[in-house]
Formats: C-alpha cells, sequence, structure tokens
C-alpha cells in the first residue's frame, strides 16, 4: 500500500530517487517512499524522515541506520534534501562512477551500491544525451550564421546587379 504521504513526497523530490537519481521516467513506474529513519530505529513519519528510493536503492539501504561507533566513522546514508551531496561525492566525467570525496560518501556508495552496472550505464546515457543536446544546438547557432552569411552575400549580390544595371541617363 502506497504511504499516505506518497503524492507529496513524489512533487519534493521531482519524482526521481533520492540517493541514485532515476527518474519515474527511467524506471517506467512510481518509485517508494524510504523511511531515511527506519521506522524499526524509531524514524517518524515526518516530511523531513521521508525520501523518494527507487527499489533497488531502497532494499540495499534497508533498515541500516548508523549506531554511535558508526557515526563517529562518519558512516551513514546521506539526506538528499539536507547533505550537500558534492562535498562527499563526484561523479566521474569519464567513467561515470561516483568517487567518495569523504568517508560519509564512500560508504554511502558502497550501501546503495551506487556504482551497479546498470545505474552507470543510466548515466552514461544521460551524459550522452546531454553531450548531443550540446552538439545540436551548436549546429543550430552554426546554422543560423551560415543564414545570415548568405543573406549578407545576396544583399552584396544585388547589390553589385543593382549598379550593373543601372541605366546611364539615371545619374545625371
Ligand atoms: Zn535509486
Amino acid at each position: 500500500m502506497a504511504h499516505p504521504k506518497h503524492e507529496s513526497v513524489r512533487r519534493r523530490y521531482d519524482y526521481r530517487c533520492g540517493y541514485c537519481g532515476v527518474s519515474e521516467a527511467d524506471t517506467g513506474g512510481e518509485l517508494t517512499v524510504d523511511h531515511y529513519q527506519p521506522v524499526s530505529a524509531g524514524g517518524s513519519d515526518e516530511d523531513n524522515n521521508l525520501v523518494y528510493a527507487c527499489i533497488r536503492c531502497n532494499l540495499y539501504k534497508g533498515d541500516f541506520f548508523p549506531d554511535a561507533l558508526d557515526r563517529a566513522h562518519g558512516r551513514r546514508v546521506l539526506q538528499p534534501l539536507h547533505d550537500d551531496i558534492p562535498v562527499h561525492i563526484h561523479e566521474n566525467a569519464e567513467t561515470q562512477h561516483l568517487e567518495p570525496r569523504s568517508e560519509t560518501g564512500r560508504f554511502h556508495i558502497a550501501l546503495l551500491q551506487l556504482n551497479r552496472p546498470a545505474l552507470v550505464e543510466h548515466r552514461l546515457r544521460r551524459r550522452l544525451s546531454a553531450l548531443l543536446a550540446a552538439k545540436q544546438q551548436l549546429m543550430e547557432a552554426e546554422n543560423a550564421q551560415l543564414h545570415q552569411i548568405i543573406a549578407a552575400q545576396e544583399a552584396y549580390v544585388s547589390l553589385l546587379q543593382r549598379m550593373l544595371g543601372i541605366p546611364p541617363e539615371d545619374t545625371s
């Protein structure tokens, strides 16, 4: 059964998994509502504790919640809306693998298996489509520039034609 706050959580997370970023359109269906602090660990249904998550991330996160020792070592899951993710995680632009920048980042990537092959492929496709869109934009700009050059040349040609076609009596 869907969580009572399912709709508002969906909207708050823009229909994407807060942990790995895949969208409903990517996965072909609605995602799930995850309790950041699991109910089994005393987590509530407060908005702050609800994360829109894909089935995989939700599954891998499971009922993990850091104990005092984990916390002392920075072993916790990043909270998508409250943590500054780039401080902890960097996406390698060449390989599309997520690389840790902190112990928390390392733990987060490992627990949620954020370098699982299907996700890396997903990031690769997303990057490819961004590159293609940029290339398309560049080609459209070039095209517009060529049209301007052609228009200027046509104007010049018609000017020359007028000049060559001017009858002598008109200049008097
Ligand atoms: Zn996910």
